[in-house]
């Protein structure tokens, strides 16, 4: 069978009318993953048996009768999801053997909604990079040409979803990590709001900033993922008991009325202006189907990298320290040149006598970002920015200079420092390569981006651009 068309909506429908079985679905997937995988490099671990066992049981569930959200539904997780038996390395040669005792909860929830797990995929290794160039496995490649880098850190989840090797996949953003891949691919990325999703069993990399989200071929398909990857968790401390929605309830809403902001620190010298071009028009059409555009401002918006690769390596340096070759073997003369620039960067910003000038320093001016955003959404509903100020580049255009890499963030830390939740959907294509926007929103109001995003969505549709893979 062909599943290069098919979202997860279809195949709910189309397997509850029988057409075909998760058996059938997840073969057909399999069948992608071999073909493609030697080319593009997503999977680090592909666990054939145990997804055909799982579609045999959501086969039976299904001839029963019985309805789970995403029963007999072939999906795949980045290799930073602790999960039950099966290797989880990170992308890191640290943890190239360690195999967990039990599943992350967002894990758990995806079995008991009936999910079926293909594998574990590719990522910049502890998900530091926005590329996937920075993996001990290999790197990602683009699948709408693989002379070009996918994007990070969730390359394999990007990749994945692109090429038709999974239905939906599972990433980590902590600076972007979901929305950069998402907009280099074609594909719908959700960073949630800070604590919407447990990050119980989660790799951590920076503590205060990690969000799990996930990525799907349409709006409607991630927020369906939401449903069930939502809501507060005894394990981890972070997730509030705010209301999960039902967030596919209010897609069809439009956007009539709704106060978009463009903040203009967004649309500066540095950005493409083909990518410029295309959030304009973007903003266009959504002013067509009944939106209001009001420019604001976001004033602190300048300082955001700085602060953010100040307090994100900090976190880094407290977070590694766990692998310390005690307690998940292997020493740590594996780290790579990333993680120990990062140990390093963040083990200075935290010494006594550099602590005031560095980390309270970039403490306080998330502060002020907040700040910004909270006066911001006084006077918008949502806002509008593009998600990277330039198209994916080569495959090694920027392995050498650290510092061009992580302007490639500029657009997307701000809300990982902010908490807020940011979506971002495929907004077009350049020279053959696509492009996202990035719809931000209040906390927790994930079901307003979806709106907005489905509405675009309408118009135009970019998942139909297929990949000639
Ligand atoms: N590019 C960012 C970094 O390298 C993104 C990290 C992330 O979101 N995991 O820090």
């Amino acid at each position: 069978m062909d599943v290069k068309n098919i979202t997860i909506a279809q195949a709910k429908k189309d397997l509850k009318d029988k057409k075909y079985s998760s058996v059938e679905l997840t073969n057909a997937y399999l069948e992608r993953i071999k073909k493609l995988n030697p080319k593009l490099n997503a999977f680090i671990t592909v666990t054939e048996d145990e997804a055909l066992h799982m579609a045999k049981e959501a086969d039976a569930k299904l001839a029963k009768g019985e309805d789970q959200a995403l029963l007999g539904m072939p999906m795949a997780l980045k290799d930073l999801f602790l999960t039950e038996g099966i290797k989880t390395t990170a992308a890191s040669r640290v943890l190239d053997n360690y195999i967990p005792q039990y599943d992350a909860t967002v894990v758990k929830k995806l079995k008991n909604a009936g999910a079926v797990i293909l594998g574990k995929l590719n990522c910049d290794a502890w998900a530091h990079g926005s590329s996937g160039e920075n993996s001990d496995f290999g790197p990602t490649k683009n699948p709408y040409d693989t002379s070009y880098v996918p994007g990070g850190s969730s390359s394999g989840s990007a990749a994945s979803i692109a090429a038709d090797m999974a239905l939906f996949s599972m990433g980590t953003d902590t600076g972007g990590s979901i929305r950069l891949p998402a907009s280099f691919c074609n594909v719908v990325g959700l960073k949630p709001t800070y604590g919407r999703v447990s990050r119980f069993g989660i790799v951590a990399m920076a503590s205060s900033l990690d969000s799990i989200g996930h990525m799907t071929k349409t709006v409607e398909d991630n927020a369906l993922i939401l449903n069930c990857t939502a809501g507060t968790d005894i394990n981890d401390g972070t997730t509030p008991s705010a209301e999960v929605k039902d967030y596919t309830k209010t897609l069809k809403k439009g956007v009539k009325g709704l106060k978009i902001g463009i903040p203009k620190e967004y649309f500066i010298e540095g950005l493409d202006p083909r990518i410029k071009e295309l959030t304009e028009k973007a903003l266009k059409t959504l002013e067509k189907q009944g939106a209001k555009l009001v420019e604001i401002s976001l004033p602190h918006t300048k300082y955001a990298t700085a602060v953010y690769y100040i307090i994100m390596p900090s976190e880094v340096s407290s977070n590694l320290a766990r692998y310390d070759g005690i307690r998940y073997g292997n020493d740590r003369s594996r780290f790579g040149d990333e993680a120990k620039r990062r140990i390093m960067l963040g083990t200075f910003a935290l010494s006594a006598g550099y602590y005031d000038a560095y980390y309270k320093k970039a403490m306080q001016v998330r502060t002020l970002l907040r700040k910004d955003f909270t006066e911001a959404f006084e006077k918008v509903d949502v806002m509008i920015t593009p998600v990277s100020p330039t198209p994916p580049f080569k495959l090694g255009e920027k392995t050498s200079d650290p510092l061009e890499m992580y302007l490639s963030d500029i657009f997307t830390v701000t809300l990982n420092l902010t908490g807020n939740p940011g979506l971002s959907v495929p907004m077009g294509f350049i020279d053959g390569l696509p492009t996202g926007m990035q719809i931000i929103g209040p906390h927790f109001s994930e079901d307003l981006l979806y709106r907005v995003g489905y509405t675009y969505e309408q118009e135009n549709p970019l998942y139909l651009k297929k990949t000639n893979l």
